[in-house]
């Protein structure tokens, strides 16, 4: 989405020209170099055309700036068509990536494949290659456990997402995945994400708990440049300053990345609020916000899961959740 700079003739005054620009609905910043002035038309308030600017007395030219990440601007209104199933797009009903937050066994990963399958799921998720904060806690199970999800989810016709943690793991990882995830904590590992880039699949990036949307899209830019062949973003909450619910899930962002960039975003309610009984609630907002599908980690004995246990819904509750959203799908 590339914005439009205004520039303003020599001699004239450049408060009038901006009043002007305002009154036609025009959000813009001012700017000043070598005494001439340059407004900066904010890109989502360009109904006006470039005829029409440059009708305004006193301004001399009307040009595209040069985007910031002109490969994620020409996803927009496309659908990710990932093994098969078409994530965003607009037509696309929402999708959802769901399972546990670690693949902690053969077992259980293909009785959890089973159940988020019949429930309406498309994709499995699960951690291989786990980015833990201690170094203490379950690192995960590794190339074990990517075997153990590919199998698991290839009996039912689910498709496959896990994390990328190392440049190293990168093809391992791609042998068994569909969808390569980038986790929070490197978003912006720029070295990472061009090796991620190169494995030339499709990459689900998510969000930096601190990063602004600017610095998300330039990451997915990375990706794009690098050799991705397309970048869904997943929103996971970003830090607050209260403690009550895990990160703060940022809607907002969703929405101006889903109506205004028209990208494909997935929300994942799990890491935002880090508790089950608010998960439906969230992944029901972040639908109505704009998301193109959901990522929901789920446990059938979240006591003893190896990570995350108190965001994971059980497999009933994640049924309930798929139930509702199928008869909203229906309903809207
Ligand atoms: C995950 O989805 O497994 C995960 C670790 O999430 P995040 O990177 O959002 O913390
Ligand atoms: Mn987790």
């Amino acid at each position: 989405m590339a914005t439009v700079v205004v520039s303003v003739k020599a001699g004239h005054d450049a408060a009038v020209v901006q009043a002007e620009l305002v009154a036609r609905g025009l959000w813009v910043e001012r700017l000043e170099a070598g005494g001439r002035v340059q407004f900066v038309v904010e890109p989502h308030s360009q109904a006006v055309t470039r005829e029409a600017l440059l009708g305004i007395a006193g301004v001399e030219a009307a040009f595209a700036g040069k985007p910031a990440h002109p490969r994620m601007d020409a996803q927009a209104g496309r659908a990710v068509v990932v093994a098969g199933v078409a994530v965003g797009g607009g037509a696309a009903p929402p999708v959802v990536m769901a399972g546990p937050c670690s693949v902690e066994s053969e077992a259980h990963i293909a009785a959890t494949a089973a159940r988020l399958a019949a429930a309406g799921v498309r994709f499995l998720r699960g951690g291989a290659f786990k980015p833990r904060t201690s170094p203490y806690a379950f690192q995960g199970h590794g190339e074990r456990a990517l075997g153990w999800l590919r199998v698991a989810a290839d009996a039912h016709g689910l498709a496959v997402v896990t994390e990328v943690m190392s440049a190293e793991a990168g093809p391992l990882v791609a042998a068994h995945a569909d969808l390569l995830q980038v986790g929070s904590r490197n978003m912006q590992n720029y070295a990472l994400l061009a090796a991620v880039a190169r494995l030339g699949r499709p990459v689900l990036l998510k969000r930096g708990m601190s990063a602004t949307v600017e610095e998300w899209l330039l990451a997915g830019e990375y990706l794009l440049v690098g050799g991705a062949p397309a970048v869904i973003l997943c929103e996971r909450g970003v830090r607050g300053f209260d403690p009550s619910t895990r990160n703060v899930l940022d809607l907002g962002a969703v929405a101006l990345l889903s109506h205004v960039h028209g990208l494909p975003v997935v929300v994942d309610p799990s890491h935002a609020v880090g508790r089950r009984d608010l998960v439906p609630a969230l992944a029901r907002a972040a639908l109505a916000a704009g998301a193109a599908g959901l990522m929901v980690e789920t446990h059938d004995d979240a006591g003893h899961a190896l990570s995350d246990g108190p965001q994971a819904l059980t497999p009933h509750e994640m049924q309930t959740l798929m139930d509702g959203l199928v008869k909203e799908v229906h309903r809207g």
